[in-house]
């Protein structure tokens, strides 16, 4: 058995453990992070064959930790976003150069982004980076937090900051309840190749059974162009077109893309995520605090989940940075109380509005559709209200943290 202490100790290194290590870095605090998986698996696209849509307020965030420069080659803008009904012609258009604020957002690999801060981390200066063990045991003691993990190392650390994604056990070890349903919905994702330029038009289809979501991708090294593919499906539907033979399973794209990119096929196998809605009910305890999806997971129809975690890394780090620049305990309540407060209400405004919106477009009911069919039209001609929705999305509206303000640290 070995022994270890540290200031903080981050348990799970997805895409938000690894960026709160990378700040955390940044700003000169010592700290562990804990994944229970190998980097050699994590950084595949066999893992995670998902994209992001990354914000202008997440890029800021990267640039500030000098991610950025290494991944924009490979980030996709989106220059226009088009919102339709179903199969409607009709569409809600959101244009950036009507914003006067530069690109929507930027499509990323997911794999990409994750191999970065692996990279990152592991040369990191102040982060000890255990992979391929798994935090086994947690024990609250009186100002500090003792972890177990499977190789029999004993952490004791100041602050745990809790990753560990949506079925957190540090969550559950704190006592921390949720509030949660599931969407009986399974979200299909693969990689597209397709004949005709997207043009860096993002499109989304509202349909019965969910969003169907075509978002441009950088060409790959042979120039084929390239979308990533959210295909919402029932749950109970989703299994029998996962095990459609490739052949069958382009042949429903064509059906699906309409001929609006030309003739298209997956070039990666398609995964599924089922889609639900947790949130948890207070994100702090005693020396011990929830981010990302260990706090809070919503239906990924506005593309928003992963950029709500990069502001609670932004947040806590800034509150930390803090309480350490005024000589405080920083794993206090008091000070973690800051944290909360700052980014609670905003991810449950985001939960709500990304639940409404799903409730209200992923049905076929004729007075709603009526409804909605006018709700478009409205929006279409209102440039206030388009603005609201454009300024949300990309991340840059409510109380800013330093880094996500200025993208430096
Ligand atoms: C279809 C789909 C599309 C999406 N698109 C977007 C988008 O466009 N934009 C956006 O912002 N968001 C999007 N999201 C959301 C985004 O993908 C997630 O929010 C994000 O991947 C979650 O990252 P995380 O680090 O919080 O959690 P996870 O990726 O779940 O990471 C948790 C980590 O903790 C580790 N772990 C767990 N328990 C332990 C333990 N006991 N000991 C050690 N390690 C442990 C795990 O191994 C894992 O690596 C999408 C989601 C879906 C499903």
């Amino acid at each position: 058995m070995s022994e270890q202490k540290t200031e903080i100790a981050i348990i799970g290194g997805g895409l938000a453990g690894l960026t709160m290590a990378a700040v955390l870095d940044a700003y000169g605090f010592k700290a562990v992070c804990i994944d229970r998986d190998k980097p050699q698996k994590q950084a595949t696209e066999k893992f995670d064959g998902r994209t992001t849509a990354i914000s202008a307020g997440s890029r800021r965030l990267l640039d500030a930790i000098g991610i950025w420069d290494d991944i924009k080659d490979h980030a996709c803008p989106i220059e226009q976003i088009r919102v339709a009904d179903g199969t409607s012609p009709k569409f809600l258009h959101f244009d950036s150069l009507e914003t006067g604020l530069g690109d929507f957002g930027w499509i990323i690999e997911n794999y990409r982004l994750r191999r970065l801060l692996i990279n990152r981390i592991e040369n990191s200066k102040h982060i000890d980076y255990k992979t391929g063990v798994a935090v086994d045991h947690f024990e609250r003691q009186k100002s500090a937090v003792q972890l177990n993990l499977s190789d029999k190392t004993v952490i004791t650390a100041n602050l745990v900051i809790a990753a560990d994604g949506v079925k957190s056990k540090t969550r559950e070890w704190l006592g921390i309840p949720v509030r949660k349903w599931s969407y009986d919905q399974t979200a299909i994702v693969c990689t597209v190749e397709h004949e005709l330029d997207h043009e860096n038009i993002a499109v989304e289809h509202f349909m019965p059974a969910g969003p169907f979501a075509i978002l441009p991708m950088t060409d790959d090294e042979k120039g084929h162009h390239r979308s990533s593919l959210v295909w919402t499906e029932h749950g109970g539907d989703a299994p029998e077109i996962l095990a459609l033979p490739d052949k069958d399973f382009n042949k429903m794209l064509d059906i699906k893309f309409g001929g609006q990119l030309g003739a298209v096929k997956a070039v990666t196998k398609p995964q599924n995520f089922t889609l639900d809605l947790c949130h948890a009910k207070k994100y702090i305890a005693p020396n011990a605090v929830l981010i990302a999806e260990a706090a809070h997971r919503i239906h990924p129809i506005a593309g928003q989940g992963l950029n709500l975690s990069l502001r609670d890394v932004a947040c806590l780090s800034e509150v930390l940075v803090e309480a350490r620049n005024l000589g405080l305990e920083y794993s206090n309540l008091s000070v973690l109380q800051k944290y909360q407060n700052w980014r609670r209400t905003d991810n449950l405004a985001m939960a709500v509005m990304t639940d409404g919106l799903n409730r209200l477009f992923s049905n076929n009911i004729g007075a709603v559709r009526a409804l909605r069919t006018t709700g478009l039209g409205i929006i279409q001609k209102m440039p206030p209200v388009k603005r609201f929705f454009e300024k949300q999305a990309m991340g840059l509206s409510g109380k800013l943290p330093k880094i996500i303000k200025t993208g430096t640290l």
